[in-house]
């Protein structure tokens, strides 16, 4: 069922978002408890998850895709980061180092290839999308903060993998997260804004996005960036879900939103190309044409686009390249 024309009130929470999927606990309450970590790490049985700039090893097989584990014994230097505890008591690490092929200098084996959560995000089970989310995550924190930012010191990792401490000045710091807003307009007919970006290539189009600044509510960064990118006044924005996405460490929190006043655009040429309404018939017609391409599915964006449609979205709707949401929601990265 969808909404009518500017009830927003009865959109839907969005569920099972590709990357929002998890099933190991986290085991927060280990992370400072050494002589635990150290035995966890001693044990053979202990699964390690190796991340190379971004990337997870994975193997295909029958059917299904599933990351590739190896035992501390094999994991590469690097640092090394708790992900959790699952229920059957095995011990998830994250090791941040050259991938264990490529470590070994072997040909890869028949079946396995690195990939990074674009890829792999919407064929991992909950337990393996989860692990590599949040290995990805700490693994590029890590591999830009290495410095302490007050006084320029080398940090040291603490709280297995989980922050870092300068040994200089004590000061702690924990790993970043950049909150993004991504949100689906309507009109008062319900039509949807969509638009593409200055940078992206002809024909591809995504809803507007953009990052939340300081001191700056999400609804308030929602109202801002559709004003900023398309002179149309927005109320009511209403919260439909979130997804990591960190690539390099974004937050994607979704909002749908209603035009108010004027629905005439005044694009900002420097951020976005070009900016149109679609009524639904519209949407189709155009992507079944051709005309336009939205975001893949792994992205939110695709997610709150296919909701607002009302059904689920056919094959044509997954002729995006493969990279396609590294900038398909904003200039800045987020999707
Ligand atoms: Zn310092």
């Amino acid at each position: 069922m969808t909404a009518g024309p500017g009830e927003l009130s009865e959109v839907p929470e969005l569920r099972g978002l590709a990357l929002s999927r998890a099933e190991v606990d986290r085991a927060t309450a280990r992370r400072a408890d050494t002589e635990w970590l150290a035995k966890a790490w001693a044990d053979p049985a202990t699964r390690v998850v190796v991340i190379e700039d971004g990337r997870a090893l994975i193997r295909s097989g029958h059917g299904t895709e599933e990351l590739v584990f190896v035992s501390p014994a094999e994991a590469p230097e690097g640092v090394r980061f708790l992900l959790g505890v699952a229920a059957d008591d095995t011990v998830y690490f994250g090791v941040a180092g050259p991938l264990p092929q490529a470590a070994a200098g072997a040909a890869p084996s028949p079946g396995t290839r690195p990939v990074s959560l674009r890829e792999a995000g919407p064929q991992l089970s909950d337990r393996d999308v989860g692990l590599m989310v949040h290995a990805v995550g700490i693994a590029n924190w890590h591999a830009v903060h290495t410095h302490c930012p007050r006084c320029g010191a080398v940090t040291v990792p603490e709280q297995a993998g989980h922050s870092r401490r300068c040994p200089v000045d004590g000061s702690e710091h924990f790993p970043r997260l950049d909150p993004a807003v991504i949100m689906l307009v309507t009109d008062p007919d319900d039509r949807c804004l969509l638009a593409r970006n200055a940078l992206w290539p002809e024909r591809r189009v995504s809803i507007l996005a953009g990052f939340v600044e300081p001191g700056e509510s999400a609804e308030q960064a929602v109202a801002r960036e559709v004003l900023e990118e398309t002179g149309i006044s927005v109320v009511s924005a209403r919260y439909v879900g979130s997804q990591p996405w960190p690539m390099p460490h974004s937050l994607m929190l979704g909002f749908r939103a209603r035009a108010t006043g004027s629905l005439d655009i005044a694009v900002d040429s420097d951020e976005i190309a070009e900016a149109r309404w679609f009524s639904r018939d519209e949407l189709r017609a155009s992507v079944e044409s051709g005309e336009i391409r939205l975001p893949p599915p792994v992205s939110i964006a695709h997610r709150i686009i296919e909701s607002w449609y009302g059904s689920d979205l056919g094959g044509a709707w997954l002729g995006a390249r493969k990279d396609a949401s590294r900038k398909s929601v904003s200039h800045r990265g987020p999707a």
